[in-house]
């Protein structure tokens, strides 16, 4: 059982957040510290701590999440100038919130990536 998280309470309304897609698996909403002019987070309902134990644990939900991400990004027309997912796994990632979510980045020229 994974841990509660502030996405957990942004799921259940707890705390605001700025919706830009949901659907009854998949909620995505604006980085409240944004790294380009696009930056949603797209999180399942359903919680998991890490993409690895997403795609071993429930794979079909991965599937979900990059539904939502393709119907947003047509919607928007983001999918024309183009955009990035990420998803940090871990402390060397980066990663801070241990509820499993992937970054769609775009709306602008984005750079490289890496160390
Ligand atoms: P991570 O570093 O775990 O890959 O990404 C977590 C992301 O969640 C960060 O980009 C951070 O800015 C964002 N974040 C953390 N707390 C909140 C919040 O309360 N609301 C929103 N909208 N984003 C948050």
């Amino acid at each position: 059982m994974s841990e509660e998280t502030i996405f957990s309470k942004i799921i259940r309304g707890d705390i605001p957040s700025d919706k830009v897609y949901e659907d009854d698996k998949v909620l995505a909403f604006n980085d409240i510290s944004p790294m380009a002019k696009v930056h949603v987070l797209f999180i399942h309902k359903t919680t998991t701590k890490h993409v690895n134990q997403m795609v071993q644990e429930h794979p079909q939900q991965l599937v979900d999440i990059y539904q939502a991400i393709a119907k947003y990004t047509q919607e928007s027309g983001l999918d024309k100038s183009g955009f990035r997912v990420v998803t940090n796994m871990n402390k060397d990632a980066g990663q801070t919130v241990f509820h499993t979510h992937m970054h769609v980045l775009g709306g602008e020229r984005l750079g490289t990536f890496g160390s």
